[in-house]
């Protein structure tokens, strides 16, 4: 069931409704069955255009069928189809079921009520209703080749190409992404079941605000680079040259299937690399992708995308790309350490979070709540730098609540398709489970539920979570829930709250609230993390000129920022010399009478004031005209 709340009907209603769905519509392959859908949440705009009588019939039938044992309302729905054919004082009821239940439920999942006329949904459930099936063993393997002969010789050109060349390739894309921007909004919900806004905002924006980073950056950042070669070098050229890997391979989740495809793939080709990308089996915007570079004219052999799941990943590490560019669980970025080991390849691991919110009794509490609520249910709570965790100074923490509590209770969750849902639903069932269990978990151990109480357990549109009187000894404060959750904990003194905040195996994000910015970077620089936002919410991963990365078990590495292209390059150190005939001092053959003069020498150099740098030039030169006497002719 999908719903807990209607203004006309009772849960129990619901509950039958719900049933009688999904004798209707089970869900096959490609669709999912009636209760799997968001769309129960409408029933009230039908509900306002019923009769008094028609409504309250309506709802002693689904009330009668929530207490039937399914067997029996399936007979009852089949036997409706004959209502008149029925004696007629009994065809009443059945006519009913025809007319309102079946039509009800037919109308909720096949029509947009939320549409000013009645428009047939696009049905959006292709991979909701399981992984996208793996293709033939000897299939993929073949392919998986093939992806790394092309990528190969794809690379060896890529590394000829100048940067500015590469940049020039890649600038058509986001031209292409803005013209096909509702293709790939529609193509990410349908796969997600996110929001219309939280696929624009991350997704269209991020990926745009990233290809303008690049375009004004990459330039600058990749360009070769002067380094000081210092007295003891004098005469020689010191450079950095960044130069590509070779193919990189990137591994991406579900989360934000366009982002995660296109900022580490873009990235990685600036950086004159080939890319083999897997997406996720189950968001993995099948042929999307492809389609985008094709029309931005990108050359084919530079990406080549790979479907499957985990076991294809591992198939892929074996063919021993230069690099790995992983985001995923922290359990998923161990395996693949543990086989890039075999092979010595490098590996960059963007992995998960449990991220701390912390709010101290001079903030602005309405503005912390909001952005505390939104960091906490954004893409319905499914993100890495999700905050999970919200620790409330002690003078504050009723005031704080109440303002959450009042905010979340106004959030509009559905699929929307016109950007005027706040959450959308949970993209599997799989995280449903986990978020279940920890809330569970939560509960057995004394927590209190404020907010959605309602929720099932099951249903994949799961509200706000809002919880008090939790401790450490939760899961809920421990490990990655990965949903809509606000556990809100008491805290009163700054030590205390650091050592709260580090108590994780995690250390992706955080934030901090409060007027006294000092007290704020004293926090923000007590937290073992790789990201922190001071008065405001996983922001830093908004600005592409800052690195994103995690420490302890979220992993390591950076990426985006100038730093970020460090991840796919080969960091080349370069001096260059004169072609004399001079020989280094330091090189053969070694005497006493050099020994002495470098001895001398060294003791200048690191000497300040005028007595050192006379003391390193005149034992400097003795040591250069003594390292040119010849050894002997051979
Ligand atoms: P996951 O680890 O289950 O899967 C991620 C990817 O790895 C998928 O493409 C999957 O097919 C592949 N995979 C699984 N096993 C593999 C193996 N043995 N070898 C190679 N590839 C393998 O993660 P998920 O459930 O898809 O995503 C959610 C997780 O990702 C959360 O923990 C979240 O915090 C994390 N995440 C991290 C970041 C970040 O930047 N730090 C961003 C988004 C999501």
């Amino acid at each position: 069931m999908t719903m807990n709340y209607s203004k006309h009907l009772g849960r129990q209603s619901l509950r039958g409704l719900s049933k009688a769905g999904d004798i209707l519509i089970p869900g096959d392959d490609t669709l999912p069955a009636f209760s799997r859908t968001p769309y129960l949440t409408e029933i009230d705009r039908i509900a306002d255009w019923m009769t008094p009588q028609d409504r309250e019939g309506f709802k002693f039938l689904t009330g009668l069928f929530s207490v039937l044992p399914s067997p029996v309302v399936r007979g009852l729905i089949k036997l409706a189809d004959r209502a008149e054919s029925l004696p007629e004082w009994i065809a009443p009821p059945f006519r009913m079921i025809n007319v309102g239940v079946k039509g009800v439920v037919y109308s909720l999942y096949y029509t947009d009520l939320t549409a000013s006329h009645t428009v047939r949904r696009e049905l959006r459930w292709s991979t909701r209703c399981g992984p996208l099936a793996p293709p033939p063993e000897s299939e993929e393997s073949a392919r998986i080749e093939e992806a790394f002969r092309n990528a190969r010789s794809a690379s060896r050109v890529l590394r000829k190409i100048p940067l500015a060349e590469r940049l020039r390739f890649l600038e058509p894309l986001q031209e292409v992404i803005q013209k096909n921007q509702n293709r790939i909004l529609d193509a990410i919900q349908r796969e997600t079941g996110k929001s219309r806004s939280d696929a624009y905002m991350s997704e269209i924006f991020g990926v745009l605000d990233h290809l303008a980073f690049l375009q004004k950056k990459a330039g600058k950042i990749l360009g070769d680079r002067t380094a000081p070669s210092g007295l003891a070098l004098l005469g020689k050229k010191s450079q950095v040259w960044f130069e590509p890997l070779g193919t990189v391979l990137c591994i991406s989740p579900w989360n934000y299937p366009f982002y995660q495809a296109i900022v580490p793939m873009t990235s990685a080709l600036v950086c004159g690399n080939a890319v083999v990308y897997k997406p996720s089996e189950l968001t993995p915007l099948k042929g999307l992708v492809e389609d985008l570079l094709r029309e931005a004219n990108i050359p084919e052999d530079w990406v080549q995308i790979v479907y499957g799941d985990g076991r294809t990943g591992s198939k892929l590490i074996d063919q021993k790309p230069e690099k790995i560019f992983f985001i995923g669980s922290s359990r998923t970025g161990q395996k693949i350490l543990e086989q890039a080991s075999k092979y010595l390849i490098p590996v960059e691991l963007e992995l998960g979070g449990k991220d701390p919110a912390i709010v101290f009794d001079d903030a602005n509490l309405d503005r912390a709540a909001a952005g505390v609520l939104w960091g906490a249910v954004t893409n319905t709570g499914q993100s890495c730098t999700s905050v999970e965790r919200v620790y409330v100074q002690e003078g504050a923490f009723e005031a704080f609540k109440k303002c959450i509590i009042h905010q979340a209770l106004r959030i509009v969750q559905k699929v929307d398709d016109d950007g005027s849902s706040d959450i959308g639903i949970m993209t599997s069932d799989a995280q449903v489970k986990i978020i279940a269990e920890h809330l569970d978990d939560a509960l057995k151990k004394g927590a209190r539920l404020l907010t959605g109480e309602n929720w099932d357990r099951q249903s994949r549109v799961i509200p706000p979570l809002v919880l008090e009187n939790v401790t450490h000894s939760m899961k809920i404060m421990k490990e990655e829930t990965f949903g809509p959750v606000l556990p809100l904990m008491v805290f009163k003194t700054e030590n205390e709250v650091i050592e709260l905040a580090n108590d994780s195996d995690y250390g992706l994000s955080a934030s901090v609230w409060s007027q006294d910015l000092a007290r704020a970077e004293r926090i923000a620089r007590g937290i073992v993390t790789g990201n922190v936002s001071i008065n405001n919410v996983m922001l830093t991963e908004g600005n592409h000129a800052l690195p994103f990365g995690g420490a302890k078990k979220s992993g390591f590495g950076r990426y985006k920022g100038e730093f970020g292209f460090y991840a796919f390059s080969n960091i080349k150190s370069v001096i260059i010399d004169a072609n004399s005939k001079k020989i280094e001092a330091n090189w053969y053959p070694y005497t006493a009478a050099k020994y002495r003069l470098f001895d001398q020498m060294t003791r200048g150099l690191f000497t300040r004031g005028i007595k050192g740098l006379l003391l390193f030039i005149f034992n400097g030169l003795s040591l250069e005209s003594l390292s040119q006497k010849k050894r002997g002719e051979p």
